[in-house]
């Protein structure tokens, strides 16, 4: 899991900010997506993203992926952060006295479920979003691309302090993904010229540097809700907070996926639109899914610790509970 070849680490020095897909010369730009939207993928066809690799890297990269070296590929790293992993509202909840709540264990502190893939795309943009970028370790301005799951607050609210994040020399506007259906839902939220927004088909798969990522259904709310696939290289990352279940071509493309971080907002109690711990172990093993992380844990559920060995008794080594600040390399 946690992928420390020196070979991996060089390519990963090479690339800064990413893995790779196989890039061109002259610069991989984004793969606008179809869209009810005709004004935002034609600007965008017009200018590509400026990558931050060099000429000589890429050379390098491209080069491995035409010839036999190609197996190097297998070594690229994406690194993940787990900037929150609580579910809509935080750990400890307001005057709560249960036994997560009063917990002084502090992974059982909870904010938004948030992650950071490379340091350059923010999966979610939850309330918290403010706080997780400030903490050290984190620096916003590195900071492109933010994806968007669905439109409640919780994954959305942070949309209003990110659209002012200040770079020295550079104010480039950060480019949001989000489906046409959940964007209609939030337009109102934020000024919409304060970012790029790249309305995104489910199944469309967009390149954004040396990551691709593609929105995939998921039943949570009506027809506005996805998982995000995020590629690099060989790697895999599922991410989806939100659902109650997933429909079968979601699951088919998820499969083998390296991690998926999935829906852990209940341990047993059934509700409309979430799965539980219990449902997810099931799915875990349905997706074959090499490790998976439950996100988005609630207080109807266990202490970390106790959680931790619920996961790995029931659904056994590769299943995990993450906690805030947690970064892993996949
Ligand atoms: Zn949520
Ligand atoms: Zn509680
Ligand atoms: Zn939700």
């Amino acid at each position: 899991m946690n992928t420390s070849a020196s070979l991996g680490a060089s390519l990963y020095l090479l690339v800064p900010g990413g893995g790779l897909e196989p890039p061109t010369l002259s610069g991989h730009g984004p793969k606008p997506c179809a869209s009810s939207n005709s004004a935002t993928p034609a600007r965008l066809l017009a200018k590509p993203f400026e990558t931050k690799v060099s000429n000589s890297a890429r050379l390098f990269i491209q080069l491995c992926y035409y010839t036999k070296y190609r197996l190097l590929l297998q070594f690229i790293i994406m690194k993940i952060k787990f900037l929150g992993t609580g579910a809509g509202w935080p750990l400890p909840r307001l005057g709560c006295q249960d036994k997560i709540c009063s917990s002084k264990d502090p992974k059982d502190t909870r904010t938004r479920s948030q992650a950071l893939v490379n340091e350059v795309l923010l999966l979610d943009l939850g309330p918290d979003t403010y706080q997780h970028l400030k903490q050290p370790g984190v620096d916003p301005t590195k900071i492109r691309f933010a994806a968007i799951s669905h439109e409640h607050p919780d994954h959305t609210f942070g949309l209003w302090d990110l659209s002012h994040t200040y770079t020295s020399g550079r104010r480039e506007k950060i480019k949001i993904f989000i489906n046409p259906k959940t964007l209609a839902k939030i337009r109102f939220m934020f000024f919409p010229k304060e970012y790029d927004i790249l309305p995104t088909l489910a199944g469309t798969e967009i390149k954004l540097d040396n990551l691709r990522l593609t929105f995939l259904p998921v039943n949570h709310t009506k027809d506005s809700t996805f998982g995000i696939l995020v590629k690099e290289g060989n790697k895999k990352f599922f991410w989806a907070p939100d659902f109650k279940s997933l429909p079968a071509e979601t699951t088919q493309r998820v499969k083998g996926a390296d991690l998926a971080a999935i829906d852990g907002s209940e341990l047993k109690i059934q509700t409309p639109s979430h799965e539980t711990i219990e449902e997810g172990i099931a799915l875990g093993k349905t997706l074959q899914a090499k490790n998976v992380y439950f996100v988005h844990i609630g207080h109807r559920s266990l202490p970390h610790k106790e959680l931790e060995s619920y996961v790995k008794k029931n659904g056994g080594d590769n299943f995990h509970i993450p906690y805030d600040g947690l970064e892993i390399e996949i």
